[in-house]
């Protein structure tokens, strides 16, 4: 399958990662969006949010421990979890990943 982040799991392409357990992985946004701003997906392909079973469930479920550690790790003490779903709503990458942002000012501004 022709996927960036399947590639980037697989280590086909380089990143900055941060973590990696046998249901996802974390790695640092290449065009990041705020002070920190890395991505978490999950291991298996699913596109996008609205591709959600429950096959999906328990490494979506992982993924939000997942990050509240890192963030704790990484002594973030405010952060934004965004997930786009679908073009129209800004997803440019088809694997589903969650933005995970924090840093002064961050104010209302969206992925
Ligand atoms: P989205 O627009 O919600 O689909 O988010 C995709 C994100 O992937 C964007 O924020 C991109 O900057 C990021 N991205 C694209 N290519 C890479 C890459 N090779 N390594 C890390 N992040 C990437």
């Amino acid at each position: 399958m022709d996927c960036l982040f399947c590639k980037i799991i697989a280590g086909e392409i380089p990143s900055n990662k941060l973590y990696e357990d046998e249901l996802c992985c974390a790695f640092y946004d290449i065009d990041p969006q705020a002070d920190t701003h890395f991505l978490v997906v999950p291991k298996t392909h699913v596109a996008s949010m609205a591709d959600v079973t429950e096959a999906e469930a328990a490494a979506v479920a992982h993924i939000f421990t997942v990050i509240p550690k890192l963030c704790r790790d990484l002594g973030l003490s405010g952060y934004r979890v965004i997930s786009n779903c679908g073009r129209s709503a800004g997803q440019t990458v088809m694997h589903l990943h969650f933005h995970v942002l924090s840093g002064p000012n961050l104010g209302a501004r969206l992925v």
